[in-house]
């Protein structure tokens, strides 16, 4: 099973937006025609904060396919998976990222690092493998959870080991410079990020012809909601080398889910401003599992009296990606992108509100996908 040049992680939290997401890349490829290869990715910390299975991803990702009569190649992606919960994504999934950033080491040689990483890549993918079938599914290998950057010399030293482990890597996620905070921009030094991404490109070219692996092997950019920063410069880079990507998005998706019922109706409004309110309550339980991948400064934290003024507009503003507008607030941004939680508990409040106003939300949802993120690698 082989995936096509450019691919697209969507996926989102409810497993409720797969017409609207497969839309928007429909939508972006007639605007700038490129084709990219819908995977809807839902992680296993996704699933277990919400209580769903990763039938539910395969029954959105399905629906959406049937309901567009789309014809094209797709994919179910068991995000971030290991040894102990990749059986429950067996059925449902067909792209595996198999997650060894646990056994990296943090100092010492290549080998020290990085072997015993390998290894367990290569346990995993085989057990995946005798389960499913080799030629049954796409695998990518993501280390991206980790403190430190890989440099380009230790994508090749991994990139060689999981040749060795006869792993038909596809598409690898290594950690690259920089802040990849949720849902807002990249923060980080761009030329070095320039720098690094190209480097990595040439390693990959190298390693596919040094070590057989796939050809179509291509970098997987992990949290690429909305660092829009990096796309003109990812975009530059993979067209003179002539290679795909994939991107990984799910959390943008979420975010715009309460932009469209805050612009919908005053129930909407209402509903989003009561998840921002619970957030604020609760803010140390639903930001420690993110620690490392958000930065909320607490005091450009609207108080519940202040949110509570808001007409539609303001509170759209104030959640909207865009960094022109003096209104835009990246910390409450992030702190709603981490609050999926509280909209899972007040799930028949939201879940039919977001049934009910689809066409507002998935109006958000294309324009998000395609001028937002899509357009910035190709324009
Ligand atoms: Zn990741």
């Amino acid at each position: 099973m082989k995936i096509g040049k450019y691919s697209f992680g969507i996926g989102d939290r409810f497993a409720h937006e797969g017409i609207n997401q497969l839309k928007a890349l429909i939508a972006a490829e007639e605007q700038f025609g490129v084709h990219f290869v819908p995977v809807w990715n839902k992680s296993n910390r996704e699933h277990q904060i919400i209580g769903t299975e990763p039938a539910s991803t395969r029954a959105e990702a399905d629906a959406a396919v049937k309901a567009l009569n789309y014809k094209d190649q797709y994919f179910v992606d068991a995000d971030h998976i290991n040894m102990n919960n990749v059986d429950r994504f067996i059925e449902a999934s067909d792209f595996f990222t198999i997650d060894v950033a646990d056994y990296i080491g943090k100092t010492g040689t290549l080998e020290e690092k990085f072997s015993n990483a390998i290894k367990e890549a290569g346990k995993i993918y085989r057990h995946i493998a005798e389960k499913k079938g080799a030629d049954n599914f796409v695998t990518e290998v993501s280390m991206d959870e980790v403190d430190n950057a890989q440099s380009p010399e230790e994508l090749r030293y991994i990139l060689k080991g999981l040749a060795e482990e006869k792993i038909p890597v596809q598409t690898i996620a290594p950690k690259f410079t920089g802040r990849f905070n949720k849902g807002v921009d990249y923060r980080g030094d761009l030329a070095l990020f320039e720098k690094e991404f190209e480097q990595d490109l040439r390693v990959i070219d190298e390693c596919i012809k040094a070590y057989g692996l796939p050809e179509n092997l291509k970098l997987s950019i992990h949290s690429g909601s909305d660092k829009f920063s990096i796309y003109p410069i990812m975009g530059k880079l993979i067209r003179k080398y002539d290679k795909g990507i994939h991107i990984k998005t799910a959390g943008t998706t979420w975010l715009e889910e309460n932009i469209g019922l805050a612009l919908a109706a005053p129930e909407g409004l209402a509903l989003a401003k009561k998840i921002y309110v619970n957030a604020l309550g609760r803010m140390e339980e639903l930001t420690v599992p993110y620690a490392t991948v958000i930065d909320v400064d607490v005091n450009a934290l609207p108080s519940p009296e202040e949110v509570e003024k808001w007409d539609a507009d303001t509170y759209a503003r104030t959640m909207r990606h865009n960094q022109e507008d003096p209104l835009y607030n990246p910390s409450f941004r992030q702190l709603i992108h981490v609050s999926y939680k509280i909209a899972a508990e007040l799930k028949d409040e939201f879940l039919p509100a977001l049934e009910k106003y689809t066409d507002v939300i998935g109006d958000q949802i294309t324009a998000n996908i395609g001028d937002r993120h899509v357009r910035r690698l190709f324009k």
